[in-house]
């Protein structure tokens, strides 16, 4: 009996050890490691010409000059955050958003964008050719809050035409193959002017050339989007035939443009139950999100929010009678001003301001930085003491700093907020503590001592004792 709990004592020793020493990896991580380092990671800038650094084994001088690369501490170890970095990829290359915007991010800022075909193609129907090019747009209407209107006389912001060879710019066609079409970026005049080569054998099949796929590539060139490095992306830069039937936007591409543009609305997707209106005074009473804008407390919870001003009182009130396409709230903080609040539900985030909502939203929180792997976060709060915005999903958080607005790498919650728990539902700043709550439980913590000052429930913010 005793000896078994000399050996549970050991384990456990042991297992607090093992977390508490960042260097302490297994074997596994290590062939993890070279294997990473020789796949993808061989800079030869690394070995100095004058040989100095070649009495390092390879493996640490690979990893050094990783680290470098990554803007990670500069070890020539193998700790967790490094071995984070080289998890990242393996875990799936399309978890890393491939896209590329043009310089200085031009994009159309009216919300109906035209388009005038000019010269058509012979080799198609000119019914079939209309119909081609207002599918390629539409993929790109279902998923951004844009729409497309073919005119048919006077100037357009697209302007399309079919010519061979020269054909009034300085990027005359080089016949048949090779370069297939251009595009310019969006922007006044020429801007997302579209030109197909006439000498190519267009098609609406597999034969030739697919004339909705090179249009669909060639409208995300000219809405923005530059070649991408993704296989899978539309907007790799090779033509490559896929089938056509049911196509819609690559996930890589449809990112890069709701980046650019924001996600369009969900209006046509089915309403989501109504949740019954919360009781305020319910022990178990779980928040999804609270944040302090300008001195007000909100509290939200399906669809409702309660909003606590330190004059007004208590007061209950729907999400969507005050932004009205925000139906609920997974997450919230609001910014150094003190005035904007960022509202996060899903994949998507809304900026709002005196009871608006601001232009350009809802955007992806893959703009923020977060892999797509990221459904939902669970919490966010804005800390003032060392200006950075603190992001919650599931035992990991995720800090934005605004100064270089730059997301940094996931932590453990547990390494860095000791006490609170695993996990975080909702949290908020008031009176110069941070209150975070996991459940119906709530912890009053103080930032720079790194501790738990007193645990409460959340019902008692609303005046239920
Ligand atoms: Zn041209
Ligand atoms: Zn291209």
């Amino acid at each position: 009996m005793e000896n078994l709990t000399v050996l549970a004592l050991a384990i456990a020793v042991c297992l607090a050890l093992c977390n508490a020493s960042p260097l302490m990896t297994s074997p596994d991580d290590r062939q993890i490691a070279e294997d990473y380092l020789a796949q993808f990671y061989k800079d030869p800038d690394v070995t100095q010409p004058n040989g100095r650094s070649l009495d390092l084994p390879n493996f640490e001088k690979d990893l050094k000059g990783m680290q470098e690369f990554f803007g990670l501490e500069v070890t020539g170890k193998l700790d967790t955050n490094t071995l984070e970095v080289m998890k990242q990829p393996r875990c799936g290359v399309s978890d890393v958003a491939r896209y590329v915007h043009f310089n200085g991010k031009p994009r159309w800022k009216q919300s109906v964008v035209t388009y005038r075909i000019t010269q058509y193609t012979l080799k198609l129907r000119k019914s079939e050719v209309d119909a081609t090019i207002a599918k390629a747009f539409k993929l790109y209407s279902d998923v951004i809050p844009l729409d497309f209107k073919q005119i048919y006389s006077g100037t357009a912001d697209i302007m399309i035409l079919f010519k061979a060879r020269n054909h009034g710019d300085s990027k005359p066609f080089d016949g048949p193959g090779q370069v297939l079409a251009h595009a310019n970026p969006p922007g006044p005049k020429k801007g997302g002017d579209t030109h197909f080569d006439e000498d190519e054998k267009w098609t609406l099949s597999s034969q030739g050339i697919n004339l909705f796929l090179v249009a669909a590539h060639e409208f995300g060139h000219a809405l923005g989007l530059d070649h991408s490095e993704d296989r899978s992306a539309l907007m790799f830069k090779n033509y490559q035939y896929v089938n056509t039937n049911g196509y819609k936007l690559p996930e890589d591409d449809r990112l890069g443009i709701q980046a650019l543009y924001g996600v369009r609305g969900s209006t046509d997707k089915p309403k989501p139950k109504p949740e019954p209106k919360p009781e305020p005074c319910n022990p178990d009473l779980v928040f999804d999100a609270a944040t302090s804008i300008w001195g007000d407390l909100y509290f939200f919870k399906n669809g409702y929010y309660w909003k606590k001003g330190y004059y007004s009182g208590l007061s209950q009130h729907k999400i969507s009678s005050l932004w009205p396409s925000i139906d609920s709230v997974d997450a919230a903080y609001t910014a150094k001003d003190k005035k904007t609040a960022f509202l996060f539900k899903g994949q998507q985030y809304w900026g709002v301001r005196d009871g608006k909502i601001l232009p350009g939203y809802p955007k992806p929180i893959s703009s923020i930085g977060f892999p797509s792997y990221v459904k939902k976060i669970d919490a966010a709060v804005y800390v003032a003491y060392t200006d950075e915005t603190l992001f919650f999903v599931g035992s990991k958080y995720w800090s934005y700093n605004g100064r270089t607005g730059k997301l940094g790498l996931s932590k453990r919650i547990q390494d860095n907020f000791p006490g609170i728990g695993s996990r975080v539902d909702a949290a908020f700043e008031n009176g110069g503590y941070m209150y975070f709550s996991n459940g119906a439980q709530q912890f009053e913590y103080d930032f720079r001592a790194k501790r738990v000052n007193r645990v409460l429930k959340n019902y008692a913010w609303l005046n239920c004792y």
